[in-house]
């Protein structure tokens, strides 16, 4: 699949639900969002469909978010149906981490290779505060259990807000000295709302970066962790058994190496994280028209990139709605 830029596109980011057991305070409002109407929401075969249609095309690797996809409760159903299809080569999981060691074996056994899990602090009341829940998450023992499970790569992503959790950067980083795990900071994309704080509570990967070189000496430049398709820039403590990255969507564009499209909860396929870009593939599923023609199109208006810097977000609330 190419876009109009010339752009390979191999890797979709399906959003299995809206839903979420967290309230992270840089992702949805407090008091949640209007779901989407649960007859809108894809089946597990209805996502197949659109997998199995996408496939031929050159779709080869796949990320099951959300919302929190861990609370759909046949999500690996979907996982299961998706390892079916010819062609798809790489599913990987986003979770917040409350049921993954519940759940770690399941989700292997469905076909997760490898998950990324959100670490936005260390501090058990802190995480709480973050998530607007307290549901007694030790993301240590999570980590544990993810590599003890046998996925590969474990990545974290921890969004790095100011004054809020910058003063755990060097903390975050040491993990990688005692884990082979990947540490990636996400520069906090000011939406929904925190759209109000404007840049003022962005910490640049620069100043990130500076922190835990303080904190932990020398950082080599690294290649990171096999199978990353995104873009994250990655580093490397002498020694350490992890990696250390950055993940710049305020500071450094990097719409050119784009390679994804996402497919939300009620089957619309957006093209763009940000902006107004997308189409409706579920009606046209539904009546058994063929989806090929529509998504080529759509990849033939993909933007150049965003319009995140300019602020403007296509009216988008939450991360939590698009497969963030
Ligand atoms: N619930 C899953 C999780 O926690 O990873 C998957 C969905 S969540 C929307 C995916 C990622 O988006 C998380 O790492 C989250 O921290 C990140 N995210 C959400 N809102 C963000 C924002 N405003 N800026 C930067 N990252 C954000």
């Amino acid at each position: 699949m190419k876009d109009g830029f010339g752009r390979s596109i191999e890797y979709l980011r399906i959003s299995v639900t809206d839903r979420c057991n967290f309230r992270c305070v840089y992702c949805m409002p407090e008091r949640g969002l209007d779901w989407i109407p649960r007859d809108n929401v894809l089946s597990a075969s209805e996502i197949h469909d659109v997998v199995a249609q996408l496939a031929p095309l050159g779709l080869r690797r796949i990320r099951i978010t959300g919302g929190e996809p861990t609370i759909r409760r046949d999500v690996c159903d979907v996982i299961a149906r998706i390892r079916s299809i010819e062609g798809v080569e790489d599913i990987a999981l986003s979770t917040n981490g409350v049921r993954l060691e519940a759940m770690a074996s399941e989700l292997r056994a469905a076909g997760i290779s490898r998950v990324n899990v959100s670490v936005d602090s260390l501090r058990a009341d802190r995480i709480a505060a973050i998530a607007r829940r307290d549901l007694k998450l030790d993301p240590i023992r999570v980590l544990h259990a993810a590599l003890d499970a046998g996925f590969d790569p474990v990545k974290i992503n921890t969004v790095v807000v100011r004054g809020v959790n910058d003063d755990e950067i060097a903390s975050l980083a040491q993990l990688t000295m005692r884990l082979p795990v990947h540490v990636r900071f996400i520069e906090l994309m000011p939406v929904g709302d925190m759209a109000d704080t404007g840049l003022e509570r962005v910490v640049p990967s620069e100043e990130v970066l500076g922190a835990v070189r303080d904190a932990i000496g020398v950082l080599l430049p690294d290649v990171g962790p096999p199978l990353g398709n995104g873009p994250a820039r990655y580093f490397r403590a002498p020694g350490a058994l992890g990696t250390i990255g950055v993940i710049t969507p305020m500071t450094h564009t990097y719409c050119a190496s784009c390679n994804r499209v996402r497919l939300t909860a009620d089957g619309r396929l957006r093209t763009c994280l940000f902006g107004d870009h997308e189409v409706d593939l579920r009606t046209p599923l539904r009546a058994g028209i063929p989806l090929e023609p529509l998504v080529v199109r759509a990849l033939a208006d993909k933007p150049r990139e965003h319009a995140l810097l300019q602020l403007r977000t296509g009216g988008l609330r939450a991360l939590s709605q698009t497969g963030g």
